[in-house]
Parts: C-alpha cells; sequence; structure tokens
C-alpha cells in the first residue's frame, strides 16, 4: 500500500486486525475515559464489539533516489515467542515485500526504530538451522544507546530480554558486520535524518523525512495507537519509562499539529499515516482519505 507523503513510501503488512483491549495496551485507557475519546467511535481502530484495538504488525519502505530504506521488521517467522501469536509463524511476508517491489536484496537500509521483539523479527530468516541476515545488502542502522541498553540487560537479567529477540536477530546482524550502530541524529541522506525520542525504549528513536515538498514521521511505538493523539499522555504497559514516554510524546503531537506533516507509527493499521491538528484544547488527527 503506497503512502502519502515524501519520497516513495510503502506499507507491507505481516499482520493486522483487532489486538489486545484498550487498557491492557494503555493502561490509562480505562473504559470510561477511552469512551471519552473520538478513537473509540471509529471501527478502523477500534473494535467495540470485542473491546480490542486494532493494530497492525508491518514494515515501511521508504525509496529515495539513492537508497531503499526498510523501517522496522515486525515479528519474523519460525522465532520461538512465548506469545502463541507471535510464536514460530510462517507467513508470506518475504513475498508480499517482493510483491511489494522490494527483494531482499535491493534493501540497502534497515533501520530499527527500537529493539523490541516486534520491531526486529526480520531482520533474520532461518537458513538451515542457522539464523543469517534477511537483507545481505543492507547496512542496518540502530541507535547507539538502544544497543548498548539491550547489550547489558542481556547480561544481567534473569531472562533474555524482548522474548528472547537478541540472540536470534540482533545478534546475528552484528556477528556479520552489519550493524552500523549511530547516533540518535544520525543523518543517512539529506532529508533522511534520525531523532532521539527515548521513553518506550531507551535509545528509541525517530526517522524524519523531508524531500523538499513534504515531511513525515515515522515514529515506531513512540505512538502506539491513534487514540494516543488525543491523549498524548497515556503510555503502553511496554513503556520502559511511561513518564519520560508521554514527555516525549506529548512534545511530540506538539510539534507536529498544524504543520501538514504525515505521522506512520508502527502498529497504526490501515489507513496508517495521519495528520495531527489542534483545536479546543487538545488534539485530534485526519488520516490521508479524509484531507
Ligand atoms: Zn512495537
Amino acid at each position: 500500500m503506497r503512502l502519502p507523503g515524501p519520497f516513495a513510501i510503502t506499507r507491507v503488512v505481516e499482520s493486522e486486525g483487532p489486538f489486545r483491549a484498550p487498557d491492557f495496551i494503555l493502561p490509562d485507557a480505562t473504559p470510561a475515559l477511552f469512551a471519552q475519546t473520538a478513537t473509540s467511535r471509529d471501527p478502523r481502530f477500534y473494535d467495540a464489539a470485542n473491546n480490542l484495538l486494532v493494530m497492525g504488525f508491518y514494515s515501511l519502505i521508504v525509496r529515495t533516489a539513492r537508497n531503499v530504506i526498510l523501517v522496522d521488521t515486525c515479528v519474523g517467522n519460525d522465532k520461538v515467542r512465548k506469545l502463541p501469536d507471535w510464536n514460530r509463524r510462517n507467513g508470506p511476508f518475504l513475498a508480499d515485500l517482493a510483491a511489494a517491489g522490494c527483494p531482499p536484496e535491493s534493501v540497502t537500509h534497515v533501520l530499527c526504530t527500537h529493539l523490541h521483539a516486534d520491531h526486529v523479527g526480520w531482520n533474520t530468516k532461518l537458513l538451515n538451522g542457522r539464523w543469517v541476515p534477511t537483507f545481505p545488502n543492507a547496512k542496518y542502522i540502530m541507535a547507539r544507546a538502544e544497543v548498548a541498553y539491550w547489550e547489558h540487560e542481556r547480561t544481567t537479567a534473569a531472562e533474555p530480554p524482548n522474548h528472547g529477540s537478541w540472540e536470534d536477530s540482533v545478534q546475528p546482524i552484528l556477528d556479520a558486520g552489519l550493524a552500523v550502530l549511530v547516533d540518535s541524529d544520525y543523518e543517512i541522506e539529506p532529508g533522511v535524518h534520525l531523532m532521539p525520542a527515548p521513553g518506550h525504549s531507551p535509545g528509541n528513536i525517530v526517522l524524519c523525512l523531508d524531500d523538499g515538498r513534504e515531511r513525515a514521521f515515522l515514529v515506531g511505538d513512540t505512538i502506539h495507537h491513534p487514540v494516543q493523539i488525543e491523549r498524548p499522555a497515556w503510555a503502553s504497559r511496554f513503556c520502559w519509562d511511561a513518564a519520560q514516554s508521554s514527555r516525549t510524546r506529548i512534545a511530540f503531537v506538539e510539534r507536529v499539529a498544524d504543520t501538514g506533516a504525515w505521522i506512520m507509527p508502527a502498529h497504526f493499521p490501515a489507513p496508517t499515516a495521519v495528520q495531527i491538528t489542534s483545536g479546543n484544547g487538545g488534539f485530534s488527527y485526519t488520516t490521508a482519505d479524509q484531507t
């Protein structure tokens, strides 16, 4: 699916649909408070009959004149995970990627906004019993602060962090010499640079795009669900530091509101891209088909 915004941005979906209850994903979203939001009346984003937020897991592909940048790599196939819907998946993601004009060999950069299990899965694939890089010609861009944190966690935590995804989806990339560890404001090329957005994870970053005509921010899990644009103080249960996550999100929403920039998080279901507007003391959003 082609998205609006600068350069050429497409979305390749691994899975999408009703996922979890609002107050599971966002502990502050009690039934009474969630019911006050416009999002609670939007069936694209909330399955009211089953009280489930609709969420997607997908990669975003940014094609510039020079590069093919794959942003976040979902859960992946064959990964052993405790979550049933993530365990030993066997989906057609790579075929779908190729059908979108993006065979693995064509990818020049893989960008992980952070290193949670649902953002690194397709970094690797299982080949003859070994995890090998899925994108052999790509530089895998990771924020140095994010890598340093999880590397430390991995040696000190009682259980492998992030569902064990470091071992099968990050370490093989480091071992293959394909990882490029960068500062959180790194520029991939003019008009394509990173911005630090700590809180969801310690080294969480946003990809900022500006082709001179339009701007977009690929924010990963800085915003999990559209309702957090209406209620930017609501952090997710998966945030490393909920208070910092809230501060980062509030500052971001204030900054981009009314600028016309496109916002593309990692889990917004179709149509995925939104623009943020301010008014009546708060924030709201419009989707591409509404503008
Ligand atoms: Zn995520």
